[in-house]
């Protein structure tokens, strides 16, 4: 039997992104997917947000997706346009890409990394153990990983054979979303009633046209046809445009669940197979992103034997409360999307109140992801949240903070006396860099701080422990994250 280390099923963007995670940190992994390729049918999400940029510019991969989209002010609350271009970060703003263009650049990122991909390979089901776990696939072939981590979407068979509860709330409405060409003239920009919000767009190809209508009642589970469309599209707009020559017709709802638990022994949940909900505020794909960029070195970690299997219950502990937020956030924007006259009166109050500074600011640094504070306990206001990216001046040069994080190895930054620091029994896991940096430390929403005298920084961007002229606590704070000391 075929064995690995890790067996990631789906290749989404948030297995491709925890296969990239672990390969970086020299974890075998394989990913299973049953789709043929890599090819998306449909266009699905429309981009992400601030913190996935940075995320991705961390592994030094954020310009091939920038090469390809459109930045833009893309947060919105309501009727208000989230203006971040004043937050302290290089990339202050939202990136408008499709996911098929994103799963193709990821695709062509991890060919570039000892990733095994398996297309054409659905899982089944799986049977775990003290050891490992044994996973079956469609072709009654199977193959053993020491974990499973189900990245397989909302309705993920990795969570339900592990009997995760998804607890939350049913669908109460429904869109019809397809790709499809037209005949009539196309009415301009996103239409909201008391239904809820409609628009048709023309695509880049000059000829294919994105549809998307709410549905007056909740469709069924069942596949939408080109007549459902095309019913609905008269229900709102008294024509259905001449739809035809359909490429992607699929439906989605406001259905938002998340599961109760995030790890069962040695199998594990990621992104929308956590956590679902409506796509209004564009949330769920970077969640699922950063969900694996917060697993993918603890369990390489683990796998690899330097910290135990307890480093693993820290994924729940931060990511939980993060998704359970943004699930909190898109059902409030999902209410504010109906604009029947009583609905509207909300919106304006709404409205209002996110144009000013404070809350167009919290808001902001909400759906950003930005503002994410995982609890490492009390202390300066950096622990716990991302690391900025400074201009540092090193021995050898200038550096971007970001570069140092591009082979996902932890961080630990010196910005006082050079030479100040030994950590020679994690030498083999930790960067120690020397470096000077001039300048204001400031935080999204938060402002500026008080200048550190150190920071360690974990391979996912996030501050583990903040220095004063001191090094209390640093050894514990290595070994909570990066294992016990190695003898000398
Ligand atoms: C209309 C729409 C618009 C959206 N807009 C945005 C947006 O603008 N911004 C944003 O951030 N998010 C958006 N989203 C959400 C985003 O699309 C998802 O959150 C994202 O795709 C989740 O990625 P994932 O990798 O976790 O899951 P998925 O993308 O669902 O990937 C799961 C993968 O697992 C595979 N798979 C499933 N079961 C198995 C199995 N048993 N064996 C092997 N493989 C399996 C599937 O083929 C698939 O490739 C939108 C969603 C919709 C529907």
């Amino acid at each position: 039997m075929t064995e690995h280390a890790v067996a990631i099923a789906g290749g989404g963007p948030t297995g491709m992104m925890l296969a990239a995670e672990l390969a970086l940190a020299k974890v075998d992994v394989a990913v299973l997917e049953r789709r043929p390729n890599h090819v998306l049918v449909g266009s699905r999400a429309g981009g992400f947000h601030s913190r996935t940029i940075e995320v991705l510019d961390q592994r030094g991969v954020a310009d091939r997706f920038l090469a390809e989209g459109q930045v833009a002010q893309a947060a919105m609350l309501a009727t208000t346009v989230l203006d971040m271009s004043d937050f302290p970060t290089r990339h202050p703003y939202s990136l408008g890409i499709w996911q098929n263009q994103i799963e193709r650049i990821m695709s062509a990122w991890i060919a570039e990394l000892p990733v095994r991909i398996n297309y054409g390979c659905e899982v089944t089901g799986f049977a775990q153990d003290d050891t490992g776990v044994d996973v079956q696939l469609s072709d009654d072939q199977s193959l053993r990983a020491q974990y499973l981590v189900g990245c397989d979407g909302g309705r993920s068979l990795i969570r339900k054979a592990a009997g995760i509860e998804f607890p939350g709330w049913d669908p109460t409405r429904s869109n019809l979303i397809a790709e499809v060409e037209t005949t009539e003239e196309l009415p301009r920009g996103i239409r909201h009633d008391a239904t809820g919000v409609h628009g048709l767009h023309t695509m880049e190809d000059g000829r294919t046209v994105r549809v998307v209508v709410t549905e007056q009642q909740l469709g069924p589970s069942s596949e939408p046809t080109l007549r459902d469309l095309s019913e609905a599209l008269i229900t709102v707009y008294g024509t259905d445009f001449g739809i035809h020559n359909p490429t992607w017709i699929s439906r989605f709802t406001d259905m938002t669940r998340q599961a109760a638990v995030y790890r069962v022994g040695r199998v594990l949940l990621a992104g929308d197979s956590a956590h679902v909900h409506y796509p209004a505020g564009g949330q769920g794909l970077s969640l699922g992103v950063q969900d694996a960029v917060n697993l993918g070195w603890k369990l390489a970690q683990v796998v690899n034997g330097s910290s135990p299997e307890s480093l693993l219950d820290t994924y729940q502990d931060e990511r939980h409360p993060v998704a359970a937020r943004a699930l909190q956030h898109t059902m409030a924007q999902t209410a504010l999307q109906r604009r029947d006259e009583r609905i509207q009166a909300l919106v304006d109050v709404v409205s209002e109140l996110a144009s000013m500074d404070e809350p167009r600011k919290r808001l902001a640094g909400i759906i950003s992801g930005l503002d994410i504070h995982y609890d490492l306990g009390e202390g300066h206001p950096l622990l716990g949240r991302r690391m900025p990216d400074l201009d540092l001046v090193t021995a050898d040069g200038p550096l971007r903070v970001f570069e140092l994080l591009h082979g996902a190895k932890p961080v630990l930054l010196n910005l006082g006396y050079p030479g100040g620091f030994d950590i020679t029994p994690w030498a083999d896991r930790v960067q120690l860099i020397d470096a000077e940096y001039v300048g204001l430390w400031e935080l999204p929403v938060l402002g500026t701080v008080t200048a550190p005298t150190a920071v360690l920084i974990r391979p996912d961007g996030y501050v583990a422990w903040v220095g004063d002229r001191t090094h209390l606590g640093l050894p514990d704070a290595l070994t909570t994250w990066f294992g016990p000391p190695t003898a000398t």
